[in-house]
């Protein structure tokens, strides 16, 4: 009964600041539960948990975890650096970049998606792929509306015994393409540790002069008719929308002396067509994860005439 007892002993830590609870008797509850109703053990901690919370009077949402840091949903964070705790899901990990990141991916959890980033100084235990933690002591961070979690020295690190379902906070929008802003195209990012700013004249506006890296990127304005919506196409998404690679990109712009051309042939492409994307918001931007070019809106005039001739 080792499991019951860490949940006991997990359950007094929580309301440690509201209830003073015996370990004992809390495993007892769930033992009257889990053995003798053959409630799954997630059920009988969920219910217990419940009981306390209403003993206390309390929301769950004011327990906040034994953090004791305020509990934001992942796509709900809109301040930085926010002590925040959370239970999440590793959806995504991805290649760090850097040599002192330890790890970079994506968490989940019930409201959306948000990026982690552990750095290799804290040196914390390794988050498994699809594995669910509660994570306390995290910190929130934002640039350039995007926010993020980072993982650091006081962060703990609990895998926990339950599925979630991570929420889909991806944005769906449409409409013609109707500009393509300057900052697209071939760019050059600050290759400074978790940096990746977009340089200007070869200038990271944190870090100064530095050899920037080329990346591609586009950012569109889509126009439905009744609203516009900012759009960012990433490096990969932006090579499918144009079928142009960065190689070719930078190949055009060394041909060129410029790289203003690779912006100019991309617009030449792309602008006036009208495209689905989807995926998740930042700040003012939808960030591409998918979309689909559409054919063109359908001429109402003319439908009517058909629709008539039938
Ligand atoms: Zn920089």
């Amino acid at each position: 009964m080792t499991d019951l007892h860490t949940h006991a002993e997990d359950i007094v830590a929580q309301f440690s600041d509201h209830l003073d609870l015996d370990v004992d008797d809390v495993e007892e509850r769930l033992d009257n539960l889990v053995n003798e109703y053959r409630v799954p053990v997630d059920e009988a901690r969920r219910s217990v948990v419940n009981s306390y919370l209403d003993e206390a009077d309390l929301d769950r949402d004011a327990l906040g975890g034994g953090g004791g840091n305020a509990a934001v949903g992942l796509a709900e964070i809109d301040e930085d650096e926010q002590w925040i705790d959370v239970t999440a899901k590793v959806v995504e990990l991805w290649e760090a970049r850097s040599d002192s990141v330890a790890q970079v991916g994506l968490l989940g959890d019930e409201t959306g998606t948000t990026k982690f980033v552990a750095f290799e100084t804290s040196d914390l235990p390794e988050l498994a792929d699809g594995a669910v933690y509660r994570l306390e002591n995290l910190v929130t961070d934002e640039y350039q509306g995007n926010f993020s979690v980072k993982l650091n020295r006081t962060t703990t690190i609990t895998e926990v015994d339950e599925e979630i379902e991570v929420g889909d906070d991806a944005e769906t929008v449409e409409g013609a393409l109707v500009d393509i802003q300057s900052g697209s195209g071939l760019i050059k990012r600050c290759p400074e540790d978790d940096c990746t700013r977009v340089l200007q004249n070869g200038r990271c506006s944190e870090h100064g002069d530095v050899e920037g890296e080329f990346d591609l990127r586009i950012k569109g304005v889509l126009d439905d008719g009744d609203a516009v919506h900012e759009v960012i196409f990433d490096r990969e998404a932006t090579e499918a929308l144009t079928g142009m690679t960065l190689d070719e990109a930078k190949d055009m712009a060394m041909d060129a002396l410029d790289t203003t051309v690779v912006a100019e042939e991309m617009r030449a492409d792309t602008l006036g067509r009208y495209y689905r994307v989807s995926g998740p918001q930042f700040g003012r931007y939808v960030l591409v994860d998918d979309f689909e070019r559409l054919s063109d809106p359908i001429d109402a005039e003319a439908a009517l005439i058909e629709a008539r001739s039938i």
